[in-house]
């Protein structure tokens, strides 16, 4: 089975692309152009990605003591990657990017994800870019962004320490001023690092000439005491072998070491590493090293206090990354699941007098249970792709334009960013489960690929904000962001939905059941705070994620139906079917969801630690 024509029918059918072009960023692009990145990106999953991803799986990055070692099949991935050019792809034309729009970008970076989700990091690589053509000095945008969109340099997002992963605020790396001089150089005010960067993707290997660390840190006050609360964290480039202002490499190794390798239950292609900025292990620039010395070299990016505010540029992308990653495992599974329950015998269907022995068996694909956790599957891995492509439309609509438009679609993309990471961690890794289900005993061992896409998909709940910090960002921070009017906007986008479902009489029942849910998030939400202390009003946070998400989900399969007409083809039939799945067997769970988060249910939050 094959994703294009999925992608293909989201991308011009139903999201009509090929409109873009009308806008003046996008001019000289076409259908021709955008099937021609499809084309490349399709190719080299199929020929560099898929065939090695149960290799990266078993032959885990190994340390020897100076180098990460990693298979040669992930350095022909990343070259390949790198030579097509889409680390840049929606970057201008004056720094060698095409000028893509994001939403092509992102449908082709879906073929990388479904073909072997680890052995490539090409989301760090471009975020980290992206990120500093946003917030960087000119120079730091040629000497350190220009070298990664090429792919000589790599990117990483160091975030997290071993006593500060989903509370950011208590990060304890420090950044002070290196010499008199440090604000003088060229490529940023010079700070010297100290303290520990844990999970951190990507953090060591020989893939690409450098690693261009973006670290978050504290400068210390006057006192030398690290301010608390996230106004005290700046953002600093760390390279792990410095540069010329040219971006040539000096020759001296910055002191950034690898303290070990974390090995994990799945996503084993990339590694992951534990990282000691300014321990001595490479004292660099001759004044001595060590914890008490002078520190890993870093240049600061933006103003002093301001770094997760700038991080929250990569961190927003790498969501919506993260979400179409959890999308295409769930895919690969649905694909491979479909797949074998078409292929498999087993059992024979009841008839009024009870089984007939005699008969040959029925392929597994004939029994009805099969295909309820096919449809679910396909419910939830192909509403989450056109969501997730829904949001990157969004990011192309911020691009003038009118202002207003542009507006409208940052304040959507704020609502929606919780929902296009969470709804495909928790659903499309269900819908993994469900792949494992139909295969039965097979499906649990690993001379099949379910088991790996599970394991594989099981991180996405994890990193860029876990699942429960992703609930309390939606509920206590962006329903009621500018007034609630994300909300309302998303609302106003889903009563248009309805009315125009309403209009064919096939979906009158579901534009009225959308109506219906979206009434009642919108009552949840107002209940949940009405009066309440915030611990109180998010205890049930996650409960409300998952019946947001459900409502979003239900939003966007009745306006991809909608969209059908009456086509007659069995892909047409197959999308009816599975919108009308998600209306019958998922939206319903709202009530339960929402009802918990309404009465600001105490069950969990009040009880005891030793009633456990
Ligand atoms: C494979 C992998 C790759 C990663 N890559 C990177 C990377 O490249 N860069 C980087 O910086 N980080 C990375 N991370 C780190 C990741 O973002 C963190 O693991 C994540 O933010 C959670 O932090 P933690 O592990 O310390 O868990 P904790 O923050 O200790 O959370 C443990 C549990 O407590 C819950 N919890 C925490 N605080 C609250 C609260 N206030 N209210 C309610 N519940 C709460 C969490 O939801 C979670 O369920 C990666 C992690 C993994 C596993």
């Amino acid at each position: 089975m094959n994703l294009r024509p999925t992608v293909d029918f989201l991308l011009y059918d139903w999201l009509k692309v090929e409109r873009l072009p009308c806008r003046a960023r996008f001019a000289d692009h076409s259908r021709e152009t955008f099937d021609a990145v499809l084309d490349t990106c399709e190719r080299i999953a199929r020929e560099k990605y898929a065939p090695f991803n149960r290799l990266v799986d078993t032959q885990e990055p190994q340390f020897d003591g100076e180098k990460v070692i990693l298979p040669q099949a992930t350095h022909d991935a990343y070259k390949a990657y790198a030579e097509s050019g889409m680390l840049s792809a929606a970057q201008d034309y004056e720094i060698g990017g095409m000028q893509l729009p994001y939403t092509v970008e992102a449908a082709a970076n879906a073929f990388f994800a479904m073909a072997s989700v680890s052995i490539g990091s090409g989301m760090l690589t471009s975020g980290n870019a992206n990120l500093l053509m946003v917030h960087g000095s000119e120079m730091q945008k040629k000497v350190f962004a220009a070298h990664e969109f090429s792919g000589r340099f790599s990117g990483t997002m160091c975030l997290s320490e071993p006593q500060a992963g989903s509370s950011l605020s208590d990060v304890m790396t420090r950044a002070t001023p290196d010499g008199a001089d440090f604000e003088a150089d060229p490529l940023g005010a010079r700070y010297r690092l100290r303290g520990h960067k844990m999970w951190i993707s990507s953090g060591e290997h020989e893939l690409s000439e450098n690693i261009i660390h973006l670290v978050l840190a504290k400068i210390p006050d006057a006192n030398g005491q690290l301010v608390p609360g996230v106004k005290g964290i700046s953002l600093f480039i760390v390279p792990k072998k410095l540069v010329d202002t040219e971006g040539r490499l000096t020759g001296e190794r910055n002191d950034v070491a690898l303290a070990g390798l974390n090995h994990k239950c799945g996503w084993r292609g990339t590694t992951n590493t534990l990282l000691n900025f300014g321990e001595g292990k490479y004292p660099v620039r001759g004044q001595g090293g060590g914890w008490d010395g002078t520190g890993a070299i870093g240049y600061l990016v933006g103003q002093p206090g301001d770094g997760l505010k700038c991080m929250f540029h990569m961190m927003n992308e790498a969501r919506i990354g993260v979400g179409m990653a959890a999308t295409m495992l769930g895919m690969a599974g649905y694909h491979a699941s479909l797949d074998y329950a078409k292929n498999r015998p087993q059992g024979r269907p009841s008839g009024a007098g009870g089984k007939d022995a005699s008969r040959p068996q029925v392929r597994i694909i004939e029994h009805a249970d099969i295909k309820r956790m096919l449809l679910a599957q396909k419910a939830y891995c192909e509403g989450a792709l056109a969501l997730a492509l829904y949001c990157a439309r969004l990011v192309d609509e911020q691009h003038p334009g009118n202002a207003a438009d542009a507006d409208v679609a940052r304040l959507l993309l704020e609502v929606l960013t919780p929902i296009a990471k969470s709804f495909p961690s928790e659903w499309c890794l269900e819908a993994n489960s469900l792949a494992i289900q139909i295969h039965g005993g097979y499906g649990y061992t690993r001379d099949f690929p379910v088991e790996q896409y599970w394991r594989d998909n099981r991180l996405n709940m994890i990193h860029e904000g876990t699942h429960g910090i992703q609930a309390m960002d939606l509920l206590g921070r962006k329903v009621l962001m500018d007034n609630g009017r994300g909300l309302q906007l998303l609302g106003e986008r889903m009563q248009a939905t309805a009315t125009q479902a309403q209009a064919q009489a096939a979906w009158g029942a579901e534009a009225d059941a959308l109506r219906d849910a979206l009434g009642q998030v919108v009552q949840a939400t107002q209940q949940a705070w009405a009066g309440a202390e915030p611990a109180q009003a998010l205890a049930n946070a996650v409960p409300y994620l998952q019946a947001f998400g459900h409502t979003v989900i239900a939003w966007i399969w009745l306006d991809v139906a909608a969209s059908l007409g009456d086509e007659p083809s069995p892909a047409a039939q197959g999308r009816r079917a599975a919108c009308r799945y998600f209306y019958r067997y998922e939206l319903p769970k709202i009530g339960a969801w929402l009802s918990v988060v309404a009465s600001r249910d105490p069950t969990c939050a009040e009880l005891p630690e030793e009633a456990f």
